[in-house]
């Protein structure tokens, strides 16, 4: 999962009015993207998120720091849950603690330290993001899996364009713009990291400070 970095937004209130309000200055800091699943979405289809739900703690339902965006399937998912012991991507390094398997499928790394996988396991669970037809808390016409599968297979295609023909990473990162998944584009580069810092760059909002390595090549 792609983390974020709100904060190098500076065009956003601290508390806003309506939390409807929020939603533009959320798609001007990380993208019309799902904070949770990552998938591309247009203004319409995204919510502004309460990381702590607004019935729950009504003293965060106005606050910047407690958004994030959300596709209508994850935020309808993750619905009243409490959110605890879980890692969050506006707060952690949730790229490190997941890996993706053929086919964009997603889970936790097996060689990370127990406290660390419980906790991503937990925000795995907050939205199943492991939801395919046949799992647990899959619902009907969520098309998640399959969108994911695509934009891996889309990448897979790429990557041996850019091995074999050396295709222009531009391609590359417009297309990944376009469908969204950047942590799926990401694993599928793992070698190249020079599309990675491209990737990184590229999608706004991304928390550059557990990228300074790629960044720095
Ligand atoms: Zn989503």
């Amino acid at each position: 999962m792609r983390p974020v970095d709100k904060g190098l937004f500076q065009g956003n209130q601290e508390s806003y009015l309506t939390y409807g309000d929020a939603k533009d200055d959320l798609i001007t800091a990380l993208g019309c993207f799902c904070s949770y699943c990552e998938r591309q979405g247009f203004r319409s289809a995204l919510d502004v998120e309460h990381i702590q739900h607004k019935d729950n703690f009504p003293a965060l339902a106005f606050e910047w720091s407690n958004f994030l965006l959300s596709c209508t399937n994850c935020n309808s998912i993750k619905g009243t849950k409490a959110v605890t012991d879980t890692l969050l991507p506006d707060r952690d390094n949730t790229y490190d603690v997941f890996m993706y398997l053929e086919g964009g499928f997603i889970q936790v790394k097996p060689d990370i330290d127990d406290d660390l996988k419980d906790k991503a396991q937990a925000l795995i669970n907050l939205v199943r993001l492991d939801r395919v037809p046949g799992r647990r808390g899959y619902l009907g016409k969520d098309t998640l899996w399959q969108n994911r599968k695509e934009s891996w297979e889309l990448a897979n295609r790429y990557l041996q364009k850019y091995q074999n023909e050396g295709c222009d990473i531009e391609i590359i990162i417009d297309l990944a713009l376009g469908y969204g998944f950047w942590s799926v584009w990401m694993q599928v580069f793992v070698d190249f990291p020079d599309v990675q810092k491209e990737l990184i760059n590229a999608f706004t909002g991304t928390q550059k400070k557990f990228f300074q390595q790629i960044l720095n090549l």
